[in-house]
């Protein structure tokens, strides 16, 4: 049994919801470029100080260490995979961050070594690894209102470095594992003919209860250390508690109750079907299969968000001692980040084969940047996908079936996108097309893969052309069949 699953090296989930940084025009699809030396230089820093730092502790023996082992060697894996598949090394948003991360360190010249990375990836989450790795994900910066704002949230993460909680947390865990009282209550539920499993269930609540008290103690030390370090910047103190105000605020995940699928999905010519939200039954065996780290951590997310509003009380309680300065920020002033983080996570998704939660994420940043074509684009995209992978039966390699765990509108676009027959799908798709850019990158390489599953091979080997000539070393160059 996966006792050990129940620890999260990721100490801190944060989650927020609303605007973000600089007001200059920034590119409006993602980044496109080459970062794997960058990326094999990170693991090896990685690997290198996890060896420095991650030392086993002296009183650890024989079971102890081999567990303290694997998850070392485990949690090398896991960052590995996530740098390999979505760090992102890009010309907006990592030097934005390092920038910030660099004001920190000039600011608290005593720190000790830390480093930070962009991960592309829709949950709004940031948090520090144990060795001086600082994780930031596009989600996060996409709901950042200021540059102040991500300045704490790169303070909370190092004090948890500073403060060795990663470390220590795996510590703690280890021995609670190895203690007599722990050892003697496993060797009850053994020995128990009945229940066994529910007895297990009961032990490891029991020990989830213990250790989110403890995180609530470590978060606090953290933002002690943090709030320090933030004040030596010169940075608006109010912002910290305004930063705990976005997690508390939030009250649903991506603030999505007002999305209408309606006027995507339908028009004129094919009218929108409301039967499509209905849920199918018996929908949810191949659930599993389609599982995601984006959606695993959303859950981690929701459950540790009612603390937002404890760490703004203790914000408050440190802010006594500071002068206040006025609020004078407003979202405005981060939105070129916010946007660009948008498109990152957005794109993430849909790199990943995970076209529903693209779309979902999709749709929610349209209405809030109608003039990014790229989101439209995408949207197209993703559905002349599906209608591929319907026609294959690989439907749930890349479409989820709906779950208790999502929030009700992503379970309605989960219903309608697994109830869309290929008609359907190819209907919806020329609905669309209206909305499709005919000059960007994605919008002609979203013309071709509909001419493409439409059979119209006159119209796919004219995007084509378009497309070779204005990208001829474009993303998708790749992509294109010989023949058209
Ligand atoms: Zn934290």
């Amino acid at each position: 049994m996966s006792i050990k699953a129940t620890l999260s090296f990721t100490i801190c989930f944060l989650y927020l919801g609303c605007i973000v940084l600089f007001s200059q025009a920034l590119r409006s699809e993602p980044f496109y470029g080459n970062n794997s030396i960058q990326k094999e230089l990170e693991k090896k820093r990685i690997h290198t100080r996890m060896e420095e730092q991650w030392v086993l502790p002296a009183h650890f023996q024989k079971d102890s260490k081999k567990i303290f082992d694997t998850e070392r060697a485990q949690l090398e894996t896991e960052l590995g995979t996530i740098i390999d598949k979505k760090a992102l090394f890009d010309d907006v948003l990592y030097p934005y961050v390092k920038a910030v991360h660099a004001k920190i360190i000039s600011a608290n010249p005593s720190l000790p070594l830390t480093q930070v990375i962009v991960v592309a990836e829709a949950t709004p989450n940031a948090f520090s690894v144990g060795e001086g790795t600082l994780v930031v994900h596009t989600g996060l910066l996409a709901e950042l209102e200021n540059e102040a704002q991500l300045n704490f949230v790169l303070c909370h993460e190092i004090a948890h470095y500073v403060l060795q909680h990663t470390i220590k947390q795996l510590t703690g865990h280890i021995e609670h594992l190895q203690s007599k009282e722990f050892q003697n209550e496993l060797k009850k539920i053994q020995a128990s003919q009945y229940n066994q499993f529910d007895l297990f269930e009961s032990l490891v609540q029991k020990m989830q209860f213990k250790s989110r008290y403890h995180n609530r103690l470590i978060e606090r030390q953290a933002d002690s250390l943090a709030y320090h370090l933030f004040i030596n910047t010169d940075a608006n103190p109010n912002q910290a508690q305004r930063l705990m105000q976005l997690f508390q605020d939030i009250d649903e995940p991506l603030k999505d109750s007002l999305l209408n699928f309606e006027p995507h999905f339908g028009c004129s010519k094919h009218p929108y079907k409301k039967s499509w939200e209905q849920q199918k039954k018996s929908v949810w065996a191949s659930a599993v299969s389609k599982q995601n780290i984006a959606r695993q951590s959303l859950r981690d997310s929701l459950k540790t968000h009612p603390d937002a509003l404890l760490r703004m009380k203790w914000l408050d309680s440190l802010a006594t001692n500071h002068q206040v300065k006025t609020l004078t920020t407003t979202a405005s002033e981060s939105l070129g980040i916010r946007r660009v983080s948008a498109i990152e996570s957005v794109e993430a998704a849909y790199r990943d084969h995970d076209y529903d939660w693209a779309i979902y994420t999709a749709l929610l940043h349209q209405k809030a940047y109608p003039e990014i074509g790229y989101f439209k684009d995408i949207v197209a995209l993703c559905i002349s996908e599906l209608y591929t992978h319907s026609k294959n039966h690989t439907l749930s390699d890349v479409l989820a079936q709906t779950s208790l765990y999502y929030s009700p509108r992503y379970n309605q676009l989960l219903s309608l996108l697994n109830n869309f027959s290929l008609s359907d799908l190819l209907l919806v798709r020329e609905c669309l097309e209206a909305n499709t850019s005919s000059n960007s990158e994605y919008g002609l390489f979203a013309k071709y893969l509909y001419a493409q599953i439409s059979g119209d091979s006159a119209a796919s080997q004219e995007a084509k052309k378009k497309y070779l000539q204005q990208y001829p070393d474009g993303r998708f160059k790749q992509n294109f069949s010989n023949g058209n």
